[in-house]
């Protein structure tokens, strides 16, 4: 067999996980057919309890009706620390984001996920993202301090932009995370030190 053909046609039991392993994020078909053929070699427990696993992902984890992040509870933990401090909530793009920040220790306001940003070049308006549900929630009174951590790439740029006109009426202070973080960043991937200087630092918006 050459180096160029498929190792095994899409239609069986090894072609079809390697096809499935294929659409994730960040996963080559090299790679895929890597943790293909590690499964086949491992015991069968392996392979069902990664089978249960995903299966449990899906029938287990629901969205928080409150701040939209990915939960196994509603609300979410987080909402319903009583430690938490209510008078901030910081607005971030993906639960993803959430995990990075809670990873410096540093913040203690609640979230709220948009699950997305506004991008007109692919489609997405304000009402493809939780923004509704977000001004929804800031009618409370409780929120003082609304700290925007959209990605400091074009889409979290003209996200951040359209929420702090949309939030300014409301008599509520506005602040953008951005210090320390380089044009283009995603929130997910910076470092604790680069995201700890930036939630510090955070300016008026
Ligand atoms: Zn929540």
């Amino acid at each position: 067999m050459s180096k160029q053909e498929p190792i095994s046609p899409a239609n069986d039991a090894i072609g079809k996980l390697v096809q499935e392993f294929s659409k994730l994020p960040g996963i080559g078909p090299k790679s895929a057919q890597r943790i293909v053929f590690n499964l086949l070699r491992s015991p069968e427990e392996k392979a069902r309890s990664l089978a249960e696993a995903l299966v449990s992902l899906k029938q287990r984890v629901n969205l928080c009706s409150t701040c939209y992040n990915v939960t196994e509870t509603n609300p979410c933990p987080i909402c319903c620390n009583a430690q938490r401090d209510v008078s901030q909530v910081c607005i971030v793009e993906q639960p993803q984001d959430i995990l990075a920040l809670e990873h410096t220790g540093v913040y203690k306001g609640l979230y709220h996920v948009l699950h997305g940003a506004i991008s007109p070049s692919e489609g997405i308006g304000a009402d493809n993202i939780r923004i509704t549900e977000l001004l929804a929630r800031l009618q409370n009174g409780l929120v003082k301090e609304v700290i925007l951590a959209t990605n400091t790439n074009i889409e979290g740029e003209q996200t951040a932009m359209y929420l702090s006109r949309l939030i300014a009426p409301l008599n509520i202070k506005v602040t953008r995370l951005a210090r320390g973080l380089p044009f283009g960043t995603e929130l997910e991937y910076a470092d604790d030190v680069t995201l700890t200087r930036a939630l510090e630092g955070r300016s008026a918006f």
